[in-house]
């Protein structure tokens, strides 16, 4: 059973989804948290998936790893707390650099129902002093794979210290974001005068104080969860397009700018040479993608503020832009940059989504994995989303790097053709 139901910003969709699951989130969490650990309670499947995600990788110590349930303990007939205490001891004796560890809940521990909450508080009891332990689930049930890192880090939040009273205000920018970007921003925010913390850190040990003196900017239109949540601890949001490409990366610093009192003429100067940078890469990139048609399948939930990208400083012309969740509370600024709702379509049904991108073949369709093959085989042009949250792709320096993700499929399709 289907369905197709209008929206205020196009049509909301009801059916079979074709995206990968938030256990995905592990593999770029897992490089930010440098001392974290992921153990994800699953199933081969979950293995298998994360090895295809993460790569073949052959590391020497890895961070993540799956603690398999094999056939007895889906029937039941293991204890699975018992289990689990025995996987997580023989995993912290060899491995004492560990120092918060993760329960990843799966599809397969949901529906068997393991408590990892409870198994969470249990080992923290008994470890906590040298590693913290926390639970969230990454499961593939009614989720999308981005989630993963929302779930991971509202887990993370009981843990957050509270701001002292007399700290004075200060900004948390919440979502994951490459190393190189964070030193990029952490740099502008402090020509700028604003003190600030990011949200993973890159240290376990190292957790953001938060307090009603917190303002926070979030970096990810999928980390809501985190949003609400930081709200509830006393916390104001700040409300900016995402900071993709040039005219993005400068609305998102001007509201944490004026959020903080910043001189007008102080934040142009901070700006100007960035933006220079990034007009000039972009403008590179432009003759490529001028004028193409694009088609956003709904997967990684950048949909809208990438669409509101392309549209506006590419000159792409978007023809439908799915995302799997419409967060309002997140998106409303690039969505009305974006400035056509009835291209928007929330939720999946990956049949009718099939239909409308066949029939109207448009230049470029950005969509996971599974679907990219099938319609390069119709000869449509395609790029892989899950690329656009492993690659660096936020702010002035990452902005030409950006429009390339997007020009290289054509610039390859023109190859071929010649
Ligand atoms: Fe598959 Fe669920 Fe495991 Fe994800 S969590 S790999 S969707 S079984």
């Amino acid at each position: 059973m289907t369905a197709a139901t209008p929206c205020d910003a196009g049509t909301r969709e009801r059916g079979q989804q074709s995206v990968f699951c938030g256990l995905t989130g592990v593999v770029w969490l897992h490089r930010k948290i440098q001392d974290a650990f992921f153990l994800i309670v699953g199933s081969r499947t979950c293995a298998h998936l994360m090895q295809s995600a993460a790569g073949v990788m052959i590391f020497a110590e890895p961070r993540f790893g799956t603690a398999v349930l094999e056939e007895r303990d889906l029937a039941g007939m293991n204890d699975h707390q018992d289990e689990l205490d025995r996987v997580v001891e023989r995993l912290l004796e060899r491995r004492p650099d560990i120092r918060m560890l993760f329960l990843v809940g799966s599809c397969p521990s949901e529906v068997i129902k393991i408590d990892l909450d409870r198994a969470a508080q249990r080992l923290d009891g008994r470890f906590g002093a040298r590693t913290r332990v926390l639970a969230y689930t990454g499961s593939g049930l009614e989720t999308t794979f981005t989630q993963g890192e929302d779930t991971c880090l509202a887990a993370l939040l009981p843990r957050l210290p509270a701001a002292p009273a007399d700290e004075g205000k200060s900004l948390l920018v919440v979502g994951c974001l490459a190393d190189v970007v964070e030193d990029q921003f952490a740099r502008l925010f402090k020509d700028l005068g604003i003190p600030v913390r990011f949200l993973p850190p890159r240290n376990s040990q190292a957790l953001p104080a938060i307090g009603p003196q917190t303002v926070v900017l979030a970096a990810q239109p999928f980390v809501g969860e985190t949003v609400r949540l930081l709200e509830r601890r006393g916390c104001t949001r700040l409300m900016a397009p995402f900071p993709f490409g040039e005219e993005g990366t400068t609305l998102w610093l001007k509201a944490a700018a004026d959020a903080f009192g910043v001189d007008p003429a102080r934040f142009e100067a901070v700006v100007a040479p960035g933006r220079e940078r990034a007009r000039q890469a972009l403008a590179r990139v432009r003759e490529t993608l001028d004028g193409k048609t694009l088609f956003f399948f709904p997967d990684s939930q950048l949909e809208i503020p990438l669409a509101r990208f392309l549209k506006r400083e590419l000159g792409m012309v978007p023809v439908e832009v799915g995302t799997p969740y419409l967060n309002r509370q997140l998106v409303t600024p690039d969505l009305e940059l974006l400035g056509d709702p009835a291209l928007v379509s929330e939720g999946q049904d990956v049949d009718r989504q099939w239909e409308r991108v066949v029939a109207k073949r448009p230049d470029l369709t950005v969509c996971g994995l599974g679907l990219a093959n099938p319609l390069e085989a119709l000869g449509l042009t395609t790029k892989w989303s899950i690329e656009l949250v492993f690659s660096p792709v936020h702010g002035y320096d990452q902005a030409g790097d950006l429009a390339g993700l997007f020009a290289r499929p054509l610039a390859r399709r023109a190859l071929l053709k010649v």
